[in-house]
């Protein structure tokens, strides 16, 4: 079996990211998810992209976009889903250390079957763009505070799957890292194989063997913005997560999960 566990609806030929939480949005992703041989689909908005949890962010960039209603994307997954579509409900959720219970709280009257942690920010500074954290830090320093944020996420007890577990490397900026400590910090927490940093100045899948190794269990990830990228170059993410030992892919409902035949 083939899951893509992490996109966001967007309008179709939209070049400013326009939100489309539509159960017709949803169908154009499934289709392309189906040109790719891929079985099931998981939508996985922005956490920041809702007005319900506004009061969470500090940002303009967040500020700007946190408009819509999280009722709203939920029944358009939900429409899809009882149209007979391969979906599933899931939202990628931002880690916010000092307030993550409060905001699981918000989170909670909804009908998830996953929920995605993601460290973008740290103290307000951009892990993903520059200059954001590297203008103040070494590349040391970024990588450390990187994998003390994502150890956080996942003890918190928060999340299903963590996105794209190494981002700190999209740059290509590294050091030699011991992942250890956040294997460590896992305990069941699974990661998403990511095909997303193929298409970034790294040029590598997320995240690298030495983390992927440690996981207990898997999803596959396009982190697709148009239906065009579903399933984007899930060969190679098929290859990676089999080199590294996987046999089988995690496939979510509710917030339970059970294991697949990856592939
Ligand atoms: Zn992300
Ligand atoms: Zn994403």
């Amino acid at each position: 079996m083939l899951v893509d566990y992490h996109m966001h609806l967007r309008a179709h030929g939209s070049a400013s990211e326009e939100l489309d939480h539509t159960a017709e949005a949803v169908e154009r992703y499934v289709e392309q998810a189906r040109e790719r041989g891929v079985d099931e689909i998981g939508i996985t908005e922005h956490v920041y992209y809702f007005r319900e949890t506004r009061d969470f962010w500090s940002l303009p960039y967040q500020l700007e976009r946190s408009r819509a209603e999280l009722r709203d994307y939920c029944d358009a997954v939900l429409e899809a889903k009882s149209h007979g579509l391969p979906v599933k409900l899931g939202l990628e959720v931002d880690w916010v250390p000092d307030r993550a219970d409060e905001l699981a709280e918000v989170l909670e009257p909804y009908p998830w079957d996953y929920l995605i942690g993601s460290v973008h920010w740290i103290g307000g500074l951009a892990v993903d763009q520059k200059p954001g954290l590297w203008a103040g830090s070494t590349v040391e320093e970024v990588w450390a505070l990187y994998a003390r944020e994502l150890e956080a996420a996942a003890r918190s007890g928060h999340f299903d799957v963590l996105a794209h577990p190494d981002l700190v490397k999209i740059f290509g900026d590294r050091v030699e890292w011991d992942w250890q400590p956040s294997i460590d910090a896992l305990d069941g927490v699974a990661l998403e194989v990511s095909t997303a940093g193929l298409h970034k100045p790294v040029g590598e899948l997320y995240p690298d063997a030495s983390l992927l190794r440690g996981a207990k269990r898997i999803t596959l990830a396009s982190d697709a913005h148009r239906a065009e990228d579903v399933g984007r170059d899930f060969e190679a993410a098929v290859e990676h997560a089999r080199a590294a030992g996987f046999e089988t892919v995690t496939v979510f409902d509710g917030r339970s999960s059970r294991q697949e035949p990856l592939g």
